[in-house]
Formats: C-alpha cells, structure tokens, sequence
C-alpha cells in the first residue's frame, strides 16, 4: 500500500492504517528535525520534478493510454503533463518573493514596535487524487507543498495503475519515503488516508467523497482543501457568432471525453440560436472527431462502469422526452475505442432527468434555450454553485452583468477550460463545487501557515496597558 516505489497493493486494511499513521510520524519527526527548508532547497525538488516528469513524457503518455483503454498522447500531453510543467516553473520563479516575510502596519499606540507575517509551512500535507488527470492532479498540488516547505503524502486513484505506478517509481527515484510517499489502494485505503491527523489535506474529486473526507477531518481538525465537481454551465449570448462558441464548446466538451471537471456540462442558448447552435456543434465535434468513437483523437471512458453510466444517462432523458442526436461516424466504425461512447447533444430536457441533476462526466451535451439573459442566470443560481462558468458574449455589460450576478469557482469568458491554465489565478470551487483554491500565490498560502508576529521594541515598557491604567480612558474616547 505505500510505497515510492511501486506497491503490489497487497496489505490488509489494519496494517495498512497501521503503516499509515507510521508513515506520517516518520515524515513529522524528519520535517521537525530538519526545519523548514530555504529556497534553495526547495527549487532544488522542483527542479527535480520537472526533470523527471519531462524525462519520462512518453512513459507517462503510454501509461494513460493503458490506463484508459485510448488517450492520445496530445491529451496526456497539453492536459496532464503541461500543466504540470507551466505550475513549477511559474511558482520557481516567484517563491523568493512569496517567502519573503511581509511587513504590516503597527497602530501609533504600539508604536515604535514592530509587526510582520511569517509564512511557514505546515508540516505534512495529505493528498488525495482523482484519475481523470492523474498526473497534474496529483503532481501540481504536490509541487505547491513543495514549494511551500512542506513533505507529503500521496494517494492517487486506484483506476489508473499505470500512471500510478509509473509516479510512484519516479518520486521514490527523487525523493526519500520521508519528503515524499505514494500510498496506493481504493476507497478503503482513501478513508483510512483521510482519518488521519495530517497538517493539511488536498482532496480532489467528487462531492460525494469530498463529504466523507470533510467528515474523516472533522475528527482530526485537519484543514481542508477541497476541490469537488459540479455542473459547469454555458451561456451563450445573442450576437456572439454562435459557430464559434460551439467549436470552442466541443472542444472543451469532447477532450478527454469530456472526464473533466471543468467541462462545459449543459448549455444555455438564446431560443432564437438554438437550431443553428446545434447544427454548429454536431459540425464541430464531426470536424475534430470524424472517426466517431474510432477516432485516434478522441479518449475512452476509464471503465465499462463509466461507459454504461453514460448510456444510462442516455436511456433516462430518452424515456422521460428528450431528443438525442447521437454524434458518430457513419457508417459506425466497426472497431471503437474500448468503452467509447459517443457524444451526443440533448434537447427538451427536464429535472427530473437523470443527466440535469448530476455532474455528467462525459460527452453529453443538453442544450437548453433561454429568452433573456435574467432568466439564464436565474436558471443558474436555482442550482448549486458550479466549479466553472462560461459565457460568451459581445458587450460589457451583459458580461459584467453574469460575472457580478453569478457565484462559481472561475470563469472564462469567450472560450472553455482556459482560467485553469493561467497560473497566477486561484483555481478552485465555491458551495458544492469546493472549498479553497491553489494555483498561483494562493496555492503557495493555503499550504503555508501565516504567522503573525508582533515584536516590541526593546525601550517600550508597555506602560498604556498596565495599572494603574490612568490614560487609558482617555486614549479610547481619542
Ligand atoms: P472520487 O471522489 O471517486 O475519487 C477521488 C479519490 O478519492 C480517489 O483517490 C479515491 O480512491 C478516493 N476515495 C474514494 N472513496 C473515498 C473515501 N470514502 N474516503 C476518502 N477517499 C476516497 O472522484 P473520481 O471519480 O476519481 O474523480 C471524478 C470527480 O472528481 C468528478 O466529480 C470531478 O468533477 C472531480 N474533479 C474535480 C477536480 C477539481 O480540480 N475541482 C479535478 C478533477 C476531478
């Protein structure tokens, strides 16, 4: 079960917590014993994690596509490895500046002392991934306690082995088992990962999880990153060109089919669009995929499970009335990518479907269509608050008019999926998509602990505050 260098996973669930909390205690006593470390020793790790990740490009673009069934190598590779790359070399550049202590103002009373915020890192930070992108989900939340000063441990999902396997070879290579430990195993491991008493725990993956490790933290007081899912919608305005909104949408919707948290999940379409929207969008995704469920740039499902609950989708909507255009090549290939399903757009859709009460996951796109941007938006805060949000529009003010009467983790405006790629924004859920954020100096504070410190100077005797407190009546009403 733990590891940094690959597991068999053969470990029985007592022991294995057992060998957790063991594991734990090594990583404090070595970060208790050695302090925390300076800059330079912390762009050395991630200058070391760079290399190897880079070194092993391929390796890790096979392993993804063992994992899923098929995923192109250009996914791995713009999707989960990139990213990667960008957050080191962008938090290498500015660590100095983030480590340096901040001064804060001191009120006359106080004065001539002297006050200033430390940011020190926690200790060991925990940290649970999800296997969409299994190795920028796992390996970005990593470099950010890296870079913050702190050790970790890592449990990346059980349905990417491969990948799994191929990360904990490479940090056991780099790192000793007391910086930096890969644990493998399912659920079970998962839980028994979360009950215990880390100095911060980054979970990212579905709500429903995210409640039971927020309920595991509860008992230990640990601190909590969660980054959940959601229904991340589209709002496309009147005016905007609508073939271009449905080519950047299918992009977003089809990459990785569409196993991304921030996908596009449904569509708001002006009703006076809708016919034209739709007809671009079947055009789109035909242009980037015109192999269907054959095409070499289109991903599987990560399991037959994944697979059929996609079509279960299908099958409810279809029951209770929608209208499904299925986007595969015709003739149909003969030979689709193992657990491929093809994306499809749904019109006529309802609550009481299946596919507009839960995150979708995959490449079903509803269509909705609204008659006025109030009632888009209204439809919008009727659910609980998205991890992401687009809207492409034409003017200011009905842009600013979404940014300010919305509430979702992010937003990008006029296109898909691209806040997540901009390092100096907070990535990060709000409500039911999520609780705190990384990526950019935020990342770097939510793994820090910040210290204020407040310093008398030496001559001061502290006289104001003290008996026989004569001055300080009149020091209130001043
Ligand atoms: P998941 O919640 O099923 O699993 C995530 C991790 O939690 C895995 O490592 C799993 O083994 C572990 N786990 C499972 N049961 C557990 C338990 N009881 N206690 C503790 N840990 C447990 O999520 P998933 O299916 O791997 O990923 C898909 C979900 O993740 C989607 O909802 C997606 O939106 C979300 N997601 C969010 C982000 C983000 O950045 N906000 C990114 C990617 C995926």
């Amino acid at each position: 079960q733990i590891s940094n260098q690959a597991s068999d996973g053969a470990s029985d669930g007592a022991s294995g917590a057992g060998s957790l909390a063991a594991l734990l205690a090594r990583q404090r006593s070595a970060f208790l014993a050695d302090g925390p470390p300076p800059l330079e020793r912390r762009r050395a790790a991630l200058r070391a994690l760079k290399a190897a990740l880079v070194a092993r490009r391929r390796q890790f673009e096979a392993a993804a596509r063992a994992d899923f069934g098929h995923r192109p190598a250009q996914i791995t590779a713009i999707m989960d490895l990139a990213p990667v790359v960008q957050a080191i070399k962008y938090q290498h550049r500015h660590l100095r500046r983030w480590m340096r202590p901040e001064r804060r103002r001191v009120a006359l009373t106080f004065q001539p002392g002297r006050a200033h915020v430390i940011r020190q890192p926690l200790g060991v930070v925990g940290i649970l991934s999800p296997w969409n992108y299994p190795v920028s989900l796992a390996l970005v939340p990593l470099a950010t306690a890296l870079a913050a000063g702190n050790r970790a441990m890592v449990k990346p999902s059980e349905l990417t082995p491969a990948t799994t396997e191929l990360l904990a070879a490479m940090l056991g290579e780099i790192f000793p088992q007391e910086q930096v430990a890969v644990v493998t195993g399912g659920a079970d491991v998962g839980a028994a990962f979360s009950a215990l008493p880390f100095d911060h725990l980054v979970f990212t993956g579905s709500t429903a999880v995210g409640r039971k490790v927020m309920r595991a933290a509860a008992d230990t007081l640990v601190p909590l990153t969660l980054e959940l899912g959601g229904k991340s919608p589209v709002i496309v305005e009147p005016g905007h060109p609508v073939e271009r909104a449905a080519a950047d949408i299918a992009f977003g919707k089809t990459a990785n089919a569409g196993q991304t948290c921030i996908a596009p999940d449904y569509v708001l379409v002006h009703a006076a669009d809708l016919d034209r929207f739709v007809a671009a969008y079947v055009a789109a995704v035909r242009h980037y995929h015109p192999g269907g469920t054959a095409d070499p740039a289109y991903t599987s499902m990560i399991t037959a499970r994944h697979a059929e609950r996609q079509r279960a989708l299908l099958d409810d909507a279809r029951e209770k009335g929608a209208r499904v255009i299925e986007i595969e090549a015709e003739p149909p290939p003969q030979q689709p990518l193992p657990n491929a399903v093809a994306p499809a757009v749904l019109l006529d859709v309802t609550d009481e479907m299946t596919v507009m009460q839960e995150e979708i996951f995959g490449p079903l796109l509803p269509v909705l269509a609204y008659r006025s941007l109030d009632e888009a938006i209204a439809f919008v805060n009727a659910r609980p608050r998205p991890l992401a949000l687009y809207f492409f529009g034409v003017g200011r003010a009905n842009r600013d008019k979404v940014l300010a009467g919305t509430t979702s983790g992010n937003v990008t405006v006029n296109d898909v999926l691209l806040h997540y790629a901009q390092d100096d924004l907070p990535f990060g859920g709000v409500g039911q998509s999520g609780m705190g954020a990384y990526h950019g100096v935020e990342g770097f504070r939510a793994l820090s602990h910040a210290k204020g410190v407040f310093e008398q100077a030496r001559w001061n005797t502290g006289g104001l505050i003290r008996p026989p407190f004569g001055r300080i009546a009149s020091w209130i009403a001043a």
